[in-house]
């Protein structure tokens, strides 16, 4: 097993890099989010893994991973750039690859183009961990469906034209009595409130939204009815995998931000570096990193080659986001006090990073998924 890159991933990964540096660094300090997304737009980077025929640029998961890990490494404010992965791992993915005929047909181009942001909810008050308690009801009548509900914490809210909605439909319990609503922003009975500053990721914006016999038609069921489970599962495959190269990239940016930090610093006449306390803390940054690359890559290749580990993507996710935090913490003390300052680069990748183990199910979740996963294929 190989992961050097080929001469076609090499240009996405300085094509990417380039735009990173020259469009999604603020010179102002600032991140303004539409000029962000408009850049993204013209650079054509809102539809990675949707086909060419959409006017996506037809990437592999992988390759997809290549481009944020890149852009976050290269110094892209991670909260844009989950905005940027929700938009295309948690939602438009499942469109192209769930999606009917008419749906692929009529959501696609726009979502590829960017022209049409998108946002998965699936999140309830009472129904964090425990998604399927959801309690948001979509109800059968004459015209369609009307749903009902509240979703919370959901990525994109206030920015996105079209939403995928899991409510429950019927009174099956659990997974399969729920199914998976496209709704347009528009829809009467649909409102959003943005949601309460974050400790980190503050540039991905997010909200609640309200339901309020928000009228669907039955052709805006994404997945087929009862099919809710499965669209759930292919997003969080994807996003388990695609928004975490986001946190890999910022792994990179900050250890050079230590390595550089630890070879200017001199106390007790030497370059901190020499200290064999720093030196080992920096060892185990990098293979802490390095290792959580290699089971990202590994879970996300599988996905490629169509035979999807969940249990793998489930590890990897945990992983990767416990060892950014692990890493997050190592940099504050390498950077001792000036490390705590709130505008420092160590203080906003540790508050950068900590969203990460909570969203698309927290690390301790993702043990119980993937060692209930394992059991089974050791039936
Ligand atoms: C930045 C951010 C963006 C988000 N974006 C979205 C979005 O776009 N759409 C959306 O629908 N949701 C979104 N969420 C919500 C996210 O999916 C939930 O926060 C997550 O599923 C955890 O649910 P909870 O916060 O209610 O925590 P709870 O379910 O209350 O869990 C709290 C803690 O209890 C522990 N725990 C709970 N149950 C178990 C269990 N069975 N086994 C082991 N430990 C357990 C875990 O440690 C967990 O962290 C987002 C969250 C964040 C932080």
């Amino acid at each position: 097993m190989s992961f050097k890159l080929t001469a076609d991933q090499k240009a996405l990964v300085a094509e990417a890099q380039s735009f990173a540096r020259d469009k999604l660094i603020p010179t102002s300090g600032s991140v303004d989010f539409h000029e962000m997304w408009r850049a993204c737009v013209e650079s054509r980077y809102t539809g990675l893994p949707l086909s060419k025929s959409v006017g996506g640029r037809g990437l592999s998961l992988s390759d997809c991973m290549l481009v944020f890990e890149s852009m976050a490494a290269t110094g892209a404010d991670p909260g844009f750039l989950f905005s940027l992965g929700v938009h295309q791992f948690a939602f438009a993915i499942s469109v192209a690859s769930i999606g009917s005929e008419d749906q692929r047909a009529q959501w696609l181009t726009p979502m590829a183009e960017g022209s049409c942001i998108g946002a998965l909810a699936v999140s309830e008050s009472e129904a964090g961990s425990d998604t399927f308690a959801m309690k948001t009801r979509a109800v059968e009548n004459a015209d369609g469906f009307a749903i009902t509900g509240e979703k919370i914490w959901i990525s994109n809210a206030p920015v996105a034209d079209l939403f995928a909605i899991l409510a429950r439909t019927g009174e099956v319990p659990g997974v399969f009595g729920i199914s998976c609503f496209v709704v347009p922003r528009a829809t009467a009975g649909l409102t959003i409130e943005r949601g309460p500053s974050k400790a980190g990721l503050k540039n991905a914006p997010w909200g609640s939204v309200q339901l309020d016999r928000a009228e669907v038609s039955e052709k805006n069921i994404l997945g087929g009815y009862g099919g809710g489970g499965a669209v759930f599962q292919n997003s969080m495959r994807w996003e388990r995998c695609g928004l975490y190269a986001i946190a890999l990239g910022a792994m990179r940016k900050n250890f050079g931000d230590c390595l550089t930090h630890a070879r200017n610093r001199h106390q007790f006449g030497e370059p901190l570096i020499e200290n064999d306390v720093v030196a080992k803390s920096i060892a185990l940054m990098k293979t802490r990193m390095e290792a959580a690359r290699l089971l990202l890559y590994d879970a996300a290749a599988a996905v490629d080659d169509g035979q999807p580990d969940d249990a793998a993507v489930s590890l990897a996710k945990a992983f990767v986001s416990e060892s950014a935090v692990a890493n997050g913490l190592a940099a504050q003390e390498i950077f001792g006090a000036s490390g705590l300052l709130e505008q420092s680069s160590s203080t906003a990748f540790l508050n950068d990073m900590l969203p990460f183990r909570v969203l698309s199910g927290a690390t301790d979740l993702q043990y119980k998924i993937a060692t209930r996963l394992m059991s089974r294929s050791h039936e």
